[in-house]
Parts: C-alpha cells; sequence; structure tokens
C-alpha cells in the first residue's frame, strides 16, 4: 500500500523501534506513546482492519502478542496492561493498517480506556443476543 506510514516502517522507509521482527511481523515501539513502552504489533501484509485480516495471521499475531505482553511484564515489572485495536475511523482508527497495541499500565498514570455504560434490560439484551448469534 503506497500511502500507509506502516509499510514503510516495514518496507524500511521510515525508521522505527523495533523490538521483534520475523517473516510476518514486525513490533515496534508507539512514536508517541500513552505509556511508557507503549507497543505496536504490525502484520507485514497490509490488512486495514480487523475486517480484512486473514484469521489465521490474527491467530498467530495474538499468539505472539502473548509473548510480547509476558517479555513486558518481566522487564518493564507490569502490573497491568491494556490491549487495544481499533477498527474504522469512526473506532479512533488513525492508521488503517491492522495494529495491536500493548499499553503498560503503571499505578496513577495518566491512560484512559474507559467507556460510558449502557443501562439495558434484559428483553434488550436478549434482542441483541438473538440478533448476533453465531
Ligand atoms: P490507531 O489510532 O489505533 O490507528 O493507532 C495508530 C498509532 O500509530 C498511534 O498510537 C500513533 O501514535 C502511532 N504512530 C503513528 N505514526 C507512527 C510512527 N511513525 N511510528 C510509530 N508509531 C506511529
Ligand atoms: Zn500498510
Amino acid at each position: 500500500m503506497d500511502n500507509c506510514i506502516f509499510c514503510k516502517i516495514i518496507g524500511g522507509e521510515i525508521p522505527s523501534a523495533t523490538i521483534y521482527e520475523d517473516d510476518e511481523f514486525k513490533v515496534i515501539l508507539d512514536r508517541f506513546p500513552s505509556n511508557i513502552g507503549h507497543v505496536l504489533i504490525l502484520p507485514k501484509k497490509h490488512y486495514a482492519d480487523i475486517f480484512e485480516i486473514d484469521e489465521e495471521v490474527a491467530g498467530r499475531l495474538f499468539k505472539l502478542a502473548v509473548r510480547v505482553a509476558k517479555h513486558m511484564k518481566e522487564v518493564l515489572g507490569l502490573e497491568a496492561m491494556n490491549l487495544v485495536q481499533n477498527n474504522g475511523t469512526m473506532a479512533g482508527q488513525t492508521v488503517h493498517h491492522f495494529h495491536l497495541h500493548l499499553i503498560p499500565r503503571y499505578k496513577d498514570d495518566e491512560v484512559s480506556v474507559k467507556w460510558e455504560q449502557l443501562d439495558l434490560t434484559d428483553e434488550q439484551i436478549a434482542e441483541v443476543q438473538a440478533k448476533l448469534k453465531l
């Protein structure tokens, strides 16, 4: 993808602080992190988002995420971490090349991953359940 910043990072046109790389994935530090140690896992192949990514690639990516998370926990001495993965501009995605955020959490940090909760009735829940059942 010509105009994709992450494809350019993967292709070496734009520098990145890489912490891991293999044939299929690149793991880099977020250049504008929410917290110290904010990591991004990128598949080397361009998929815009969760709706495009190959299921098998996503499976291997998540396996790698577990490895990276455990490593980060150990070396950063973490107790907590958020995984964030945005899909679509409306959901806050700014780089339209699939990526998973691993965000270390420290006591009293300023990171916010919160939303207002809806107070649905059991009937409303059942309606949504019926619609979404796979
Ligand atoms: P999202 O908003 O989920 O699409 O996340 C995109 C992320 O990419 C943001 O957290 C940015 O800080 C990060 N980012 C943008 N440009 C670069 C870059 N050149 N190198 C590393 N991370 C970047
Ligand atoms: Zn790309």
